[in-house]
């Protein structure tokens, strides 16, 4: 076996969660400088120099890691975010087409394309060239942020260039398209709910499968210290702030409090833990062997 296909094994993490089969599959990754922008705006060098020793992490930069999610449930193959584009950007990412076949899939097999939102580290993999990357899928995306990208309304001027990819990319696709409010359901035992803030009308996906629970929650914190120790903390990527850390808080207490098992597509690969309670704060508990036990 290659070097190279050892990496794609180990960019791949598979388990079944009650009647469920959960893959999440790394598209790529970057590694990104300075840590502030884009978080803890509010935070001098000194205390991002801090808080990165007291969790044994470089205080320079940090890795930008993109995870979506696929889970299999009563027949249906739903990928959550579809990562970069599967050909153009840079080597680091946009992996995630080629990859699929080490979790059993082929494009052809993902029914439902479940967006968190719309920026595009989370949709610019839905084409390839002019050609949608998954033939045979139907696409669910919350009401609220199709409409917020589509009328530019509440979207902050640094994000222009992002609104131009939506309207390239999305709309094109809304024959095949379901428009989603908060708790409705994308099939039996996946409800969508509202966690605007980090963009407009940011949705969260719940799988419920035979007792057993996993929150997809997309972007409500993009780093596993920096947004998640520090939830009040501001950070340059939430298109609305305070909407954000609000979201932010009431998630994050919910997981704690619930023990709720969390697929979060910027945690560190395998990108799947647990939200622990700390002292006046949160901690990100990476999952290891419970989901295969
Ligand atoms: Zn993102």
């Amino acid at each position: 076996m290659s070097a190279k296909n050892e990496t794609y094994k180990s960019s791949i993490h598979r388990f079944t969660l009650g009647e469920a089969v959960v893959s999440t599959i790394q598209d790529g990754a970057h590694i990104r400088e300075p840590i502030n922008p884009p978080f803890a705006l509010d935070k001098s060098d000194e205390e991002i120099a801090q808080i990165a020793a007291r969790n044994n992490l470089p205080s320079h930069g940090f890795e930008s890691g993109y995870t979506p999610t696929i889970i299999r449930i009563g027949g249906q193959t739903v990928l959550f975010d579809t990562g970069f584009a599967p050909r153009g950007l840079d080597e680091a990412a946009g992996h995630l087409r080629r990859r699929l076949a080490h979790a059993g899939y082929a494009p052809e097999d993902i029914d439902i394309v479940a967006f968190t939102h719309c920026h595009p580290d989370h949709i610019l993999g839905v084409m390839d060239g002019d050609k949608p990357t998954y033939p045979n899928a139907r696409y669910v995306i919350g009401r609220k942020e199709f409409e917020a990208w589509s009328s530019g309304e509440g979207i902050p001027e640094q994000r222009a260039g992002t609104r131009d990819i939506f309207l390239k990319l999305i709309p094109p696709l809304t024959d095949r398209m379901t428009f989603l409010e908060d708790g409705d359901s994308v099939v039996s035992g996946l409800t969508a709910e509202a966690a605007f803030g980090h963009s407009p009308g940011h949705m969260m996906y719940r799988l419920e499968s035979a007792g057993k629970s996993l929150l997809v929650w997309g972007d409500v914190t993009n780093h596993f210290v920096f947004s998640l120790q520090y939830p009040n903390s501001l950070v340059g990527y939430d298109d609305d702030k305070d909407m954000a850390i609000a979201t932010r808080n009431r998630v994050l207490d919910m997981v704690a409090t619930d023990g709720l098992l969390v697929s979060g597509f910027h945690m560190p690969f395998p990108s799947l833990g647990y939200v622990e309670r700390t002292q006046d704060s949160y901690r990100w508990t990476p999952a290891s062997y419970q989901t295969r036990m």
